[in-house]
């Protein structure tokens, strides 16, 4: 039997949104579907496989202690990891208590803020793990989606105007 590439989708500090447009694919999720095994996609489906994974789509930004020990174990069992989304590419709108104290944000909104266990800062993937590949959106352009999935398959660099490769 012919080993199909496999495909995990992870979220870290986000709106769910760009996992949303994975969603959205619809047709050409189909389409994938039969040319990628999606073995781990919580949002979609209840089963999962153990990776390794071929390809990884993170979502969201990395935004406490226990985030960074599982994007390094992300990165570790991905061979190619794709960001998507401005959470996970930019740090998203979360970012802004990076220009803050995010204690004040903490004793405003939460009643016991002594329970959040949070890090000061809203992070990109790429600030803590190598990245493959970034796709810009809030949320994502599924059709640039499409062509990074494609590309992959096909063995070549994307076509998306403005993208950030990180690496070869
Ligand atoms: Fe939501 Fe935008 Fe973040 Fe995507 S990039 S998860 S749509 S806030």
């Amino acid at each position: 039997m012919t080993h199909k590439p496999t495909l995990a989708v992870w979220k870290f500090a986000s709106c769910d949104g760009c996992q949303l447009s994975v969603l959205d694919l619809e047709d050409e999720l189909l389409l994938i579907a039969d040319q990628l095994e999606i073995a781990y996609f919580k949002e979609a489906t209840r089963g999962e496989l153990e990776g390794p994974y071929d390809v990884s789509l993170v979502e969201g930004s990395v935004t406490t202690a226990h985030d960074i020990e599982r994007i390094k174990e992300v990165r570790a069992q991905s061979k190619f990891l794709v960001t998507i989304g401005a959470c996970a590419t930019k740090g998203g709108v979360q970012a802004l208590r990076n220009f803050a104290d995010v204690g004040d944000y903490l004793d405003i909104v939460y009643a016991e803020p002594g329970y959040i266990s949070t890090l000061a800062t809203s992070t990109p993937i790429a600030d803590h793990v190598e990245v493959d590949f970034e796709l810009q959106g809030c949320p994502i352009n599924k059709k640039q989606l499409v062509e990074v999935l494609t590309a992959y398959l096909h063995g070549r660099k994307p076509q998306i105007p403005n993208h950030s490769v990180c690496v070869e």
